[in-house]
């Protein structure tokens, strides 16, 4: 997948009559209402600051970008095009829902150049998906994924750890279908308990067990680390700081932590460096590692919460981490001396 730059756009909602326990579109994107002519000043305002090394795309975030009123959707690309004739950006993507998905999407998507579509899949389980209120099934996500594979579009499958009624071996086994079903891409979400939600009331009677940050960080760790077997990339860990996820307002609970997406990285990182270990001497040696210069502090945990937690579990003498360009990113070698 290219590397570029998202000018995100915040559609909230707007013709979604789906309620999703977990959703609350006004507070995740600060949004509370969609003015169709406000767009372009938006637009003109993020083109003014946005760098220029690198392919750009118009982002259509926030609700069901497909499920919007026709009118408005069709709106929103035009003008998107318009940039994209001025030579100011290379294409536009937007993020749907599985059963918003049809040939008459997608070849109304196609003609006016949209690359990529992100499918918030959320969970392949059955009882996952019904207890979140999802509305939709399964299959419905696989016949979304077979039919967007059958055009010429990037695909990102986004999905949430810590759904109601979710466990971990559902999440592992909802990223193995991503992977399976053709993601070129995918965005991982531990879910965030917002207040004012359906999910918030369920917390609140007892029917639901907010994730804290450690179940958070290790749910998404097991899921990152199929993604990153199978050799897909993953674009996002966690929702973007938005000034609600920065200040905590707004929000009851569940994997809201600012760092979420450093603390997974690192638990990834320390389960791989664990199973390495598996069958090693290792007691009064000192362990050395060798990744890549950007890895070092995913290697090292948030304070040093890495090191000091293999040194304890494998009775080292120490860890030594030793950044060397010549290793791929989030690979590591190690020694033990
Ligand atoms: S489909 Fe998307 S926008 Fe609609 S309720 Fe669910 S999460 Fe919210």
């Amino acid at each position: 997948m290219k590397k570029h730059a998202n000018i995100p756009i915040f559609i909230p909602h707007v013709g979604c009559p789906n309620d999703c326990v977990f959703c609350n579109q006004r507070k995740i994107s600060g949004h509370t209402h969609f003015d169709r002519e406000a767009v372009r000043g938006e637009l003109d305002e993020a083109f003014s600051t946005v760098r220029r090394d690198i392919p750009i795309q118009i982002a259509y975030f926030g609700g069901s970008f497909t499920g919007i009123d026709r009118e408005d959707m069709r709106y929103l690309l035009s003008l998107a095009n318009e940039y994209i004739d001025a030579g100011k950006c290379e294409s536009i993507r937007i993020s749907t829902r599985p059963d918003y998905i049809n040939r008459e999407i997608l070849d109304i998507l196609q003609e006016n150049r949209v690359k990529t579509i992100e499918i918030g899949v959320q969970s392949m389980d059955e009882r996952v998906l019904s207890a979140s209120r999802r509305g939709h099934t399964a299959s419905d996500t696989e016949r979304a994924f077979s039919l967007i594979k059958s055009y010429d579009f990037e695909l990102i499958g986004q999905m949430m750890t810590g759904l109601p009624a979710s466990t971990e071996e559902a999440e592992v086994m909802t990223a193995e279908r991503i992977c399976e079903m053709g993601a070129d891409g995918a965005r991982i979400y531990p879910t965030v308990v917002f207040c004012d939600t359906a999910l918030h009331d369920m917390a609140l009677c007892g029917e639901y067990q907010p994730l804290t940050t450690e179940m958070a960080v290790e749910r998404t760790a097991a899921v990152l680390s199929v993604f990153m077997k199978q050799g897909i990339p993953v674009i996002r860990v966690g929702l973007q700081a938005s000034e609600i996820l920065t200040t905590g307002e707004g929000v009851f609970g569940g994997g809201y932590h600012p760092a979420i997406g450093e603390m997974v990285y690192a638990r990834y990182h320390r389960l791989e460096i664990e199973r390495a270990l598996q069958g090693e001497k290792t007691a009064g040696k000192v362990l050395v590692l060798r990744v890549f210069p950007t890895d070092i502090s995913a290697f090292i945990g948030q304070k040093g919460e890495n090191r000091r937690h293999l040194t304890e579990k494998f009775a080292l003498r120490g860890v030594k981490i030793i950044p060397d360009e010549a290793m791929e990113k989030y690979k590591f070698t190690f020694s033990l001396i």
